[in-house]
């Protein structure tokens, strides 16, 4: 016996062997299976390609010789030969791989027609026309198919054929015109080969099936499946199966229908279909096809019946359905049967109506939606039938759409964005200066950084779109100019940017708004009920808190205080406290900037309205809030050559040696978080009391009380925690006592130092709360610079495949990941009840939540914009 491994007839199939038989073997299986109609054959399965592409081409031995045994079965069941001169059977040989991968690979129909059987053929139906025209079908299929002939070719002499005739469309040729095309795409395969085609239908199946798995390995497959996520080694199976004729006259059609409106959802008729044609003349949109409505008018029994099967279908998977089918003078016959593709919008509403008709749960309707759909519809997207050209390319760095005139400065864009002018801020790259710019603008475009350079971040946190790192663009901020290749852009020139995928254009295209519409609350809402871990936001201000408990966030995580340092009227201020020569000094400043800071904390609290919220004492080197060591040294050397003002000399010297003492080689490893706190005590005491009058004055005025959690960033060692416990301790105390009021203020920290996962157990005896700051722990845990890296060598580690992604966007799960799940533990080993959460971009990324729900931590917190999406990853997480 031979081995037969690598080949299952159709009945042996079912749904399930997706893996083996591809998507499309699998589901004619399954509806064979179903007693839906389907034309009998048999599968190659993808092992028999990834086995083939593996020895260079090589056929698996015995390959050949069993399908040649499956042939002959097919054959005795339809009472048909393969190039036989009466009653010849005709099939198509078929791709069709694991993940559909519409359009992208090959199929070739008509197979075994030949000079003897297009005869016969001709005399069973009684129709030449039609045996021509199969004929010269599958010449050009298989021309260009497996002999790689250009497809013009043989359009031309279509074309040419029809002008001579003087017609329009191809089923105005008669059969003679049909004959004559076959000579005709025989001669010009033989010029165009140097020799004939193959006659002998049994060499044209192997070729045919060769081309179907060489197909797999076309650029445009690979493009497909790196733009998918669909990996290069799965292969595709090949279906060979009994052809139907769609083009067997009037009373034979061939169509493709959906079930629901692939791109409302709506659950209507949606389809197509021809009258006299093969299924490829729809697909590829050689005649205009009629809308399926029509189809009940001149076939009404397929037509009803049709009705009938995609109702079945799409009870059966559950899912909407895309369908093929023929119709074969007067009787239907089902093709191709997949869960349709649609659109972000489509996916929730298609989701949202199966859960009302019955035929879905609230958590099977879940699965059915990927977490980038909701990215999609948080932001106004471009008008996907733009058709136009991108001017370059850079990172799509945050999603979205922005549509605005060029400007090159904050500044700007500030003024610009105030009186409600669409701008985009276009930069070498951004610094926390231009924040106000990236608030002003619609979007923002830089030539330099990655992912999560600056500019998306900020762009990310505010749900602007962002396109980072355009390499091809040059800038030129002097004379505001931005050049692409030939095209230079002006201030004021207006241009567009996709920052869902990286793409620029030089002018103004049609946005469509986002569409958090009912169908998004009520799916949000279904996870919020299966979720386990909580959703938090990260936020900074009143605005952005808000807009968190607007959009479902159950506390803030991360509340950062230095952004309240360098707001501009606080400034002068923060600077005096840094160059303090005296602790008094200190104090006075401090002082000033207490009240200033109060205010941003009863803004937030407010908004709240008595959820938790995490406070991070300051966290960045001192050096940030002073001027940059290079500008001050050239200002000095300025106003000495100048011979300028002395007293203005003689304070420019001064701020430039404080900024020289501060400048550290290593900022981040630096004088920074509570190391801050150590040196100058002051600081957290005076942000404690303004946290403590704050939450005091928001429950007077609102009868509302904040839960305060403050949080000590950058601990590694123990003692650090304690100390800074004991300050806010007993300045609590201090506040309390003298306002008569009781407080219940929680001290935690920020686990985000290697040597802070060691010693977990140590620290948790200090705090009430774990929080993963996993931006700075991947920093130090991987031992990369964030600001360097992502320009750097990241990207080519990406790109290369050293690595699966960039760990700031998803967290390295073995090493990153492997110090969250440590630290917890160790810090649960002491504290098996305490809270442990992250902050940080990870909070806010579908395949980071998805780890941090198996690492069992208490919640996630993210920029207010992706709350819904962490929401929706936390319940995907537990399903
Ligand atoms: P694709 O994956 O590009 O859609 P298919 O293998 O589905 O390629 O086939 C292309 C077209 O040929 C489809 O319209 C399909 O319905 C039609 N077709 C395939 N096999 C047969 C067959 N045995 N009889 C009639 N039409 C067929
Ligand atoms: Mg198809
Ligand atoms: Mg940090």
């Amino acid at each position: 016996m031979s081995q037969t491994t690598y080949l299952y007839d159709m009945s042996e199939g079912d749904a399930s062997m997706k893996k083996l038989l591809g998507g499309k073997g699998a589901n004619l299986a399954e509806m064979k299976r179903l007693g839906i109609p389907v034309p009998d054959g048999f599968t190659i399965s993808t092992e028999a390609c990834v086995a083939s592409m593996e020895a260079g081409g090589e056929w698996p031995e015995h390959l050949w010789e069993d399908v040649l045994e499956r042939l002959e079965r097919l054959e005795q069941r339809t009472g048909r030969t393969l190039g036989g001169a009466e009653k010849p059977l005709l099939v198509s040989v078929r791709s069709g791989a694991v993940v559909s991968m519409p359009g992208m690979m090959d199929t070739i129909l008509n197979l075994g027609i030949g000079d003897e059987t297009v005869e016969a053929l001709a005399a069973e139906s009684g129709s030449p026309r039609f045996a021509w025209d199969s004929y010269r079908r599958f010449l050009q299929m298989y021309g260009e198919v497996v002999e790689g002939v250009a497809p013009h070719v043989f359009e031309d002499e279509l074309t040419a054929i029809k002008a001579r005739r003087g017609v329009e469309q191809d089923t105005d040729l008669t059969a003679e015109d049909l004959q004559e095309l076959v000579a005709t795409y025989k001669d010009v395969s033989r010029k165009e080969l140097g020799r004939d085609l193959p006659s002998d239908p049994r060499e044209q199946l192997r070729g045919a099936v060769d081309a179907v798995f060489r197909s797999w390995d076309t650029p445009r497959a690979r493009v497909y499946r790196r733009a998918n996520d669909i990996p290069d080694d799965l292969g595709t199976a090949v279906n060979i199966m009994q052809m139907v004729f769609g083009n067997l006259g009037d009373t034979s059609a061939t169509g493709v229908c959906f079930t629901r409106n692939p791109s409302t959802g709506v659950h209507e008729l949606y389809g197509e279909f021809l009258l006299n044609a093969q299924g490829e003349d729809v697909v590829a949109g050689i005649r205009t096809p009629r809308e399926l409505a029509e189809m009940e008018e001149v076939l009404p029994e397929a037509y009803a019946q049709l009705m009938q099967t995609m109702q079945d279908l799409e009870k059966h998977y559950k899912d909407m359905q895309d369908i093929e089918f023929t119709v074969e003078d007067g009787t239907l016959y089902l093709l191709q049967t997949r869960n349709g593709k649609r659109t972000a919008a489509a996916a929730l509403r298609v989701a949202r109506d199966l859960v009302e008709e019955g035929v879905l749960t609230r958590e099977e309707a879940l699965t059915r939606i990927a977490p980038s759909q909701l990215d999609q519809l948080l932001h106004p997207a471009i008008d996907p039938d733009h058709g136009r050209t991108p001017l370059t390319r850079g990172l799509p760095a945050s999603p979205g759409a922005a549509v605005g005139a060029v400007v090159f400065d904050a500044d700007t864009a500030a003024e610009r964005g105030r009186a409600d002018e669409p701008v985009v801020l276009v930069r070498y790259e951004t610094t926390p200066d231009d924040i106000h710019g990236v608030i002003g603008a619609q979007g923002v475009l830089t030539a330099h950084g990655g992912m999560t350079s600056h500019a998306a971040v900020v762009a990310r946190g505010m749900g602007k779109p962002c396109v980072a790192g355009a390499q091809g663009i040059r800038i030129n901020t002097a004379e505001k100019t931005l050049t692409v290749g030939e095209d230079v852009f002006h201030e004021g020139d207006v241009i567009t940017l996709d920052g869902s995928t990286g793409d620029v254009y030089g002018e103004a295209l049609e946005l469509v708004p986002p569409q958090i519409n009912e169908d998004f609350s009520a799916i949000v809402g279904w996870a919020d009920e299966v979720r386990r871990l909580g959703v938090r936001a990260n936020a900074d201000t009143a605005e952005d808190a808000a807009r968190a408990r607007e959009l479902g966030a159950e506390g803030i995580g991360l509340c950062r205080t230095e952004h309240m340092f360098m707001a501009a009227d606080r400034l002068p201020a923060v600077r005096e406290m840094i160059l303090a020569e005296s602790v008094e000094d200190r104090a006075e400043a401090l002082e000033r900037i207490l009240p200033m800071q109060q205010e941003d904390f009863e803004g937030i609290f407010a908004a709240m309205k008595g959820l938790p919220v995490t406070v991070r004492l300051l966290d960045p080197p001192l050096h940030e809030f002073l001027p940059d060591l290079v500008e001050q040294s050239l200002h000095v050397q300025r106003l000495e050559l100048t011979g300028g003002d002395q007293d203005e000399l003689s304070t420019a010297r001064t701020l430039l040696g404080q900024v020289k003492r501060l400048h550290e080689q290593n900022p981040m490893l630096g004088t920074r978080g509570c190391r801050l706190g150590m040196l100058y005590p002051e600081i957290p005491e005076m942000q404690t009391r303004a946290i403590v009058r704050a939450a005091l004055a928001v429950r007077q005025r609102e009868g509302e009380t904040a839960q305060v959690e403050v949080m000590i960033p950058l601990v590694a060692y123990a003692s650090e925690l304690r100390a800074h416990r004991e300050i806010v301790e007993r300045t609590v105390a201090e506040e309390l006592e003298a306002a008569g009021e009781q407080l219940d203020v929680r001290v935690g920290t920020m686990i985000e130092l290697p040597r802070a996962v060691m010693v977990a157990d140590q620290i948790a005896e200090y705090a009430d709360f774990f929080s993963f700051g996993t931006n700075d722990l991947t920093q130090t845990g991987i031992g990369i610079s964030r600001d360097d890296a992502e320009g750097g060598f990241l990207s080519a580690y990406v790109s290369d495949e050293v690595i699966p992604a960039n760990p700031f966007e998803s967290i390295d799960r073995d090493g990153v990941g492997g110090l969250v799940r440590i630290g917890t533990e160790r810090g649960r080993s002491v504290k098996p009840d305490l809270k442990v959460g992250v902050c940080g971009e990870h909070g806010g990324d579908p395949a980071s939540v998805a780890l941090f729900e198996e690492l069992g931590l208490s919640y996630v917190s993210c920029s207010p914009y992706r709350v819904p999406i962490a929401r929706f990853a936390a319940a995907r997480a537990v399903l």
